[in-house]
């Protein structure tokens, strides 16, 4: 009998299983075009590592996902999870959106089993592919010990990140992540992860959901017309992530529009337009109704007031901003 870990790759497609029509121009290609079972047999030392198991949930360009995978995805892997015979679950999928797929399993999965993923910026048949160098990671930390009760861990590059906080900073260099202003989790080598887990711990159950509310996040540049705002509304949003000027600066042009919307019950959010940075609270939040992120990207707070929206609980969203 085996005494490896037994592992359940789930592959969404992405980069890391995209191929390019030439090798050598690794920036044209179609993404989640290998399948499971062949992003495995690409990396043999696997083998050493875990006994593996591969399945397709989705072939997607991960610009292509959004809520209904999400859920899909949570409640594949809480399946997965509560499964005795399998030790920890590693998620393949595209970088564009990984930090919201991170997140949202995050609030979504509660178990001590590790649950990492992972991705690649060049695809599988590129001359110097990041993919099975990340998968073989991926594996590797995912029969860690030390990976337990950690929620969601994201490799890529060598570097381990927690799903709270995760963005995308670069188009194309393979360290394209960064985490939030605590920095990344850990490093593969060993792997060892040199921050505690995070406090969040799972707060829906994603069985409950079938879609989620529209909330959208609005890029506001130097003389932007708050009617992006006005048209946002009118387009159904119940809720808006304003990506602001520096550290959540709220121009005067917008204060109006902003107040009326909060007024009317809109939740409105203040995040930062900057890559990276926190934007903390400001008495502009008393003054016009809004939030401020904290740590979160955008992408993520739209994550976190989507479902506070969806479960109708304003304070699951003061409890998610909270959490460190
Ligand atoms: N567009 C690709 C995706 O997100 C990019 C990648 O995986 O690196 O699926």
């Amino acid at each position: 009998m085996s005494a490896l870990p037994r592992i359940l790759v789930i592959a969404t497609g992405g980069t890391i299983a995209g191929l390019a029509p030439s090798p050598a121009e690794p920036g044209v290609y179609a993404a989640g075009v290998v399948d499971a079972p062949a992003l495995l047999a690409a990396v043999p030392a696997l083998g050493e590592l875990a006994e593996l198991r591969a399945e397709q949930l989705f072939a997607l360009d991960s610009s292509d996902l959004g809520p209904a995978h999400w859920i899909a995805l949570a409640c594949r892997v809480r399946l997965a999870l509560s499964d005795p015979e399998l030790d920890a679950v590693v998620v393949t999928h595209g970088t564009d959106t990984l930090e919201e797929s991170a997140y949202f399993l995050q609030l979504a999965v509660d178990t001590v089993k590790p649950v990492v993923m992972t991705a690649a910026m060049r695809p599988a048949n590129a001359l110097s592919a990041d993919g099975p160098a990340n998968l073989y990671d991926a594996v590797s930390l995912a029969t860690a010990p030390g990976s337990a009760s950690h929620g969601v861990l994201v490799t890529l590059g060598g570097t381990i990140f927690h799903a709270v906080g995760l963005r995308k900073l670069h188009t194309g260099r393979l360290d394209a992540f960064a985490g939030d202003r605590r920095g990344p989790a850990g490093s593969t080598n060993g792997p060892e992860l040199f921050r505690p887990p995070p406090a969040q711990r799972a707060l829906v159950d994603p069985a409950a959901l079938t879609e989620l509310p529209m909330v959208e996040i609005l890029h506001v540049a130097a003389g932007s017309s708050p009617a992006l705002l006005e048209a946002a509304l009118q387009a159904g949003a119940r809720g808006l992530v304003l990506a602001l000027p520096g550290n959540g600066t709220v121009p005067q042009a917008w204060r109006g529009p902003i107040a009326r919307a909060t007024a009317a019950g809109i939740p409105v959010m203040r995040a930062s337009r900057c890559g990276s940075g926190a934007v903390g609270r400001h008495p502009d939040d008393a003054a016009l109704g809004t939030l401020a992120v904290g740590d979160l990207p955008a992408s993520q707070a739209r994550v976190a007031l989507m479902l506070a929206l969806a479960r109708q609980q304003p304070a699951l969203l003061r409890q998610l901003l909270a959490a460190p």
